[in-house]
C-alpha cells in the first residue's frame, strides 16, 4: 500500500488506467472519485484480513450490535482521516490538479436511518474500531434510504434516496454466507428425528454485503454486515413465482420513514425477523466452525439490541438451540439470556412496538410458538415471585389481548436492559418500566449516549480542531476528555477572538450554502439560531416558530422594538404521513417567507428551513451554530444526541431539562447554558391532574392570542385554513405538549441568550467552556461504559 505522495500518484495513476483506459488527466471527475474510493478500501481492506484473523486466533468474545438503521453518512473522508491517509492522498491529488473536495462532494450519504437512533449505531461503529473493540454491526441492506427531502411552494415532497446509484464502493458481497430464512408454513413435529420441522415456508435467501469500519489510528478495523433478501429454490408448491420473487424484492426495498410509531405492517415484521435471523445465524455458525457447541456461546458472543426492532433474536436463539442443536428449554434459555443486551430508546408509550399475535403466528409460526412458552414460564416466575399479584402480572404479561409486547420480552430474554441519558434510565426504572426494574433490579442501568468527536469535531471542523490543538496539543483526538484543559485558557483573549474569528468564518461557509440553496442572504453577525433534528410534535419546533411569529409581530407593531438581529436556522424531515409534522415545515417556511421579505424586519430577522437534513447538511450545520435549540417537552426526548454535536462545536444550549440536555446542565453549570420550562416531574403532574387549559393560556396572554390568531387571519398565508390543524392541535386537542404553558419560559430564555451574546467576551468563555466540557459526550466515553458493564470485551492486540 501507498506510504507517501509519490506511491499514492503512482497507484492513482495505474488503477485509473486499469480501470478505465484513459489517463488521470482524461479521466472524468466520478471515474477519479470511484478510483480514489477503492484504493481507500483496498488499504482498508489489508487491516480488516489482519483483524479478523487476530480475533480467531485469540478465540475472543464478540460483540455484535443488532440495529435496524445505521445513519453512516460519507465514509471517503472519515475513512482516509481515521487511516491517516488524508494529506496523502490530499497532497498527491493536487499535483494532478485535483482538488480533494470535488471529489468528496460525489460521494452520497449512506443514509440507512431515519435519525438519532440510526446515527447512535454509527457513532458507535466508529468509536468501536477506534478503541480496537471486536464490534461489528447487523442491519438491512435497503435498496432506497430514508426518503429525500424537497421543499416546493414549502410543502415537503418526499422522493426516493436512490444512495446506491453509482455503487456503494465500500461494500464486498459474500454470497457464500448466505442464509436461508423461512416465514409461512407450518410447523410439525417428527416423530423419528425429535424434532420440529418447518414446511411449506417461503424462504428467501439473506446474502451478507460486509462494510470494514476503520478506526481511528489502529490496524483495528471490524465488520459492518448489511443483509439482503434473493431467492431461493424452497418456494411453496402454490405460489407463482414472480409473486414469489415480489415478495423478495419487497424485503429490503426500503427503510420505514417513521421513527416514532411502528409500521404496524407486515412487511415491517418481516424485515426485522429476516435480518435477525440472517445475523444470528451467521454469528452461530462462525461460532461453531471454531467450537464444538453452543455452550460457550455467551462467553464469546454478545449482542446489543438497539431498540425492540431486533428483539426476535431471543427467541430465533432459542429456536436454533433448540430445534437445531438440540438442547432444552433451561440449558438453552440460559445461553440466550446471558447472550443479549436491551437498550431502551423511548418513553413515548404509542411508540412502544407491539404486533398482533395473529400476524406473528402466520408470519413466524415456530418463533410465535417460542414466545408462547416464554410467556408462560415468565407469568409462572411473576406469579410466584408477587404472591399471584394479578394487577401487576396484567402490566407486565408479554402476551395480552392478542398483543406481542416487544420491549417486555427484550427486558425478560436480556441480561442488561439500559436507557440513554440518566434522566430517562431512572424514568425507566422509577416510572415507566417500575414493575421490570423490581423484578430484575440488578438488569437495569445507564449508559448516556455519546457522538464520535472525530465526525463531529475533529473532521468536520478542521478551523476549530486546530485552534484547539494550538492551545492544549492534539491529545485530545485519542483521549476527548482532554478537552477540559481549555478551561485553562478560558480567560485568554486572543484565544476568545480567534474562536469567534472561527465561529465566523464558519458561520460564512453555512451562510454561502444558505445563498446557494435557499437564495437568501443571512448576515453572518446575527445569532445562528438552530433547531435541526427529525420533525416531531414533542421536539417542539412549533415553540420555536411561535416565538419568530412573535418577534415579527412585536417589530411591526412597535417600531421602537427591534431586537439584536437573528437567524432562526430549521431542518427537519417529517414521516411522510405525519400530517401535522408537514403543516409546521410549511408554517416555518411561510413565515420566513413573510418575514424574509419584509423590508422594515428583515435586517433583524431572518428564518431559513434547511431542505433534506442528513449527516453531511449536520456536519456543515454544526460548526456554524451559535444556539441549540434542544426544547422538547420534558420527559419526552431519551436522549438526544444532535445537542452533543452543537455543544462539541462551541453552540450554547438552549433547552428544557430533557434527555441529556440535564447532563450537559450539570457539566458546563447554569451560567453556561440557558435551561427553561417545565420539569418532567411538572409535566407528568400536570398531565395526571388534568389541569391544563391551553384556551387559558390563550385567554390570559394578550401576546399568545395575537401569535395564535395570526395562524389563521391571513398573516402567513392567504387560505386561513391553512394551518387549522396546528390550532386545532394547540387549542382544542389541548396542547399535549405542552407548548402553550412553556411559553413564557421559553421566551424569557431567547432574552437572556440575546443578552449574553452582545457581551463578546462573555459569549466566547461560554462557547469555550462547551467545547471543555464536551469530552464527556465522546461515543468513546459511551462504549468504554458498555464494555466495561455490559459486553467485557478486550482489545483487539496487534
Ligand atoms: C445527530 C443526528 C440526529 C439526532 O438529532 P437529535 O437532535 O438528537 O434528535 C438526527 N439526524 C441526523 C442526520 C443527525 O446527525
Amino acid at each position: 500500500m501507498f506510504k507517501n505522495k509519490e506511491e499514492f500518484k503512482f497507484e492513482f495513476s495505474r488503477r485509473i488506467i486499469e480501470s478505465y483506459g484513459r489517463t488521470v488527466e482524461e479521466a472524468h471527475i466520478t471515474e477519479r472519485f470511484l478510483v480514489l474510493e477503492t484504493m481507500v478500501r483496498d488499504y482498508a481492506s489489508v487491516n480488516w484480513a489482519t483483524s479478523k484473523a487476530i480475533i480467531r486466533n485469540n478465540y475472543q468474545k464478540q460483540m455484535h450490535y443488532f440495529s435496524m438503521e445505521f445513519l453512516m453518512g460519507r465514509l471517503l473522508v472519515n475513512n482516509m482521516m481515521n487511516l491517516g491517509i488524508y494529506q496523502i492522498a490530499k497532497d498527491g491529488l493536487e499535483e494532478y490538479g485535483i482538488n480533494i473536495h470535488d471529489l468528496e462532494e460525489l460521494e452520497t450519504d449512506a443514509g440507512l436511518g431515519n435519525g438519532g437512533l440510526g446515527r447512535l449505531a454509527a457513532c458507535f461503529m466508529d468509536s468501536l474500531a477506534s478503541l480496537a473493540y471486536p464490534g461489528h454491526g447487523h442491519t438491512i441492506r435497503y435498496e432506497y434510504g430514508l426518503f429525500k427531502q424537497k421543499i416546493e411552494n414549502g410543502y415537503q415532497i418526499e422522493l426516493p434516496d436512490q444512495w446506491m446509484q453509482t455503487g456503494f464502493n465500500w461494500e464486498v458481497r459474500k454470497p457464500k454466507h448466505r442464509v436461508p430464512v423461512k416465514f409461512f408454513g407450518k410447523i410439525i413435529f417428527n416423530e423419528t428425528t425429535g424434532k420440529y420441522e418447518h414446511v411449506d415456508a417461503e424462504e428467501v435467501y439473506a446474502v451478507p454485503y460486509d462494510v470494514p469500519i476503520v478506526g481511528n489510528d489502529t490496524t483495528n478495523t471490524n465488520t459492518l454486515r448489511l443483509w439482503s433478501a434473493e431467492a431461493s429454490d424452497n418456494i411453496p408448491a402454490n405460489q407463482d413465482f414472480r409473486q414469489y420473487i415480489q415478495n423478495v424484492r419487497d424485503i429490503c426495498q426500503m427503510l420505514y420513514p417513521d421513527d416514532s410509531t411502528p409500521a404496524g405492517k407486515m412487511l415491517r415484521l418481516k424485515q426485522e425477523y429476516f435480518f435477525t435471523c440472517a445475523g444470528l445465524n451467521s454469528i452461530v455458525r462462525a461460532h461453531l466452525r471454531q467450537y464444538p457447541n453452543l455452550n460457550n456461546f455467551h462467553q464469546k458472543n454478545v449482542i446489543q439490541l438497539n431498540d425492540t426492532h431486533p428483539v426476535l433474536a431471543i427467541p430465533e436463539l432459542m429456536r436454533i438451540l433448540i430445534d437445531e442443536q438440540g438442547y432444552e428449554w433451561e440449558e438453552a434459555w440460559d445461553i440466550t439470556t446471558q447472550t443479549f443486551a436491551y437498550t431502551n430508546h423511548t418513553i413515548l408509550a404509542e411508540a412502544l412496538e407491539t404486533w398482533p399475535i395473529s400476524l406473528m403466528q402466520s408470519l413466524l409460526p415456530r418463533v410465535y410458538e417460542i414466545i408462547e412458552e416464554i410467556h408462560r414460564r415468565f407469568i409462572g416466575y411473576v406469579k410466584m415471585a408477587s404472591d399471584r399479584d394479578e394487577e401487576l402480572l396484567n402490566r407486565v404479561m408479554i402476551l395480552r389481548d392478542g398483543t406481542v409486547y416487544m420491549a417486555r420480552l427484550a427486558i425478560v430474554g436480556s441480561f442488561s436492559v439500559n436507557g440513554v441519558a440518566k434522566l430517562h434510565s431512572d424514568i425507566l426504572a422509577e416510572r415507566e418500566l417500575k414493575d421490570f426494574a423490581q423484578l430484575y433490579p440488578s438488569k437495569f442501568n445507564n449508559k448516556t449516549n455519546g457522538i464520535t468527536h472525530r465526525r463531529w469535531l475533529a473532521y468536520c471542523n478542521p478551523e476549530l480542531s486546530s485552534l484547539i490543538s494550538e492551545y492544549i496539543g492534539d491529545e485530545w483526538i485519542k483521549h476527548p476528555e482532554r478537552l477540559e484543559d481549555l478551561m485553562g485558557h478560558l480567560d485568554d483573549l486572543t484565544l476568545q477572538d480567534r474562536f469567534l474569528a472561527v465561529k465566523k468564518e464558519r458561520k460564512q461557509i453555512l451562510a454561502d450554502y444558505i445563498k446557494e440553496h435557499n437564495g437568501i442572504t443571512v448576515d453572518v453577525d446575527s445569532i445562528f439560531d438552530i433547531q435541526v433534528k427529525r420533525l416531531h410534535a414533542y421536539k417542539r419546533q412549533l415553540l420555536n416558530i411561535l416565538h419568530v411569529i412573535d418577534l415579527y409581530l412585536r417589530m411591526k407593531e412597535n417600531p421602537d422594538f427591534r431586537i439584536e438581529p437573528r437567524t432562526f436556522i430549521f431542518g427537519a424531515k417529517a414521516a411522510s404521513g405525519y400530517y401535522f409534522a408537514k403543516k409546521v415545515i410549511k408554517l416555518i417556511n411561510s413565515v420566513g417567507d413573510v418575514v424574509n421579505n419584509d423590508s422594515e424586519t428583515n435586517k433583524y430577522l431572518k428564518v431559513v428551513f434547511l431542505e433534506n437534513y442528513g449527516v453531511t447538511l449536520a456536519e456543515k450545520i454544526m460548526p456554524a451554530a451559535d444556539v441549540s435549540e434542544q426544547i422538547s417537552t420534558a420527559g419526552k426526548e431519551a436522549s438526544g444526541t444532535g445537542n452533543m454535536k452543537f455543544m462539541m462545536n462551541g453552540a450554547i444550549t438552549l433547552g428544557t431539562l430533557d434527555g441529556a440536555n440535564v447532563e450537559i446542565a450539570e457539566l458546563v453549570g447554569e451560567e453556561n447554558c440557558v435551561i427553561f420550562g417545565m420539569k418532567d416531574h411538572e409535566v407528568k403532574e400536570l398531565q395526571m391532574s388534568g389541569a391544563y387549559k391551553a384556551w387559558d393560556y390563550y385567554n390570559n396572554n394578550p401576546r399568545l392570542k395575537r401569535i395564535i390568531d395570526s395562524l389563521m387571519d391571513g398573516t402567513f398565508h392567504e387560505n386561513r385554513e391553512e394551518f387549522r390543524v396546528i390550532f386545532e392541535e394547540l387549542m382544542n386537542k389541548n396542547d399535549e405538549y405542552f407548548v402553550l404553558a412553556d411559553y413564557e419560559a421559553y421566551c424569557q430564555a431567547q432574552s437572556s441568550v440575546r443578552d449574553l451574546y452582545k457581551d463578546r467576551s462573555r459569549w466566547a468563555k461560554v462557547c469555550l467552556t462547551n467545547i471543555a466540557k464536551s469530552g464527556f459526550f465522546s461515543s468513546d466515553r459511551t462504549i468504554q461504559q458498555y464494555v466495561d458493564d455490559i459486553w467485557h470485551l478486550d482489545k483487539v492486540k496487534f
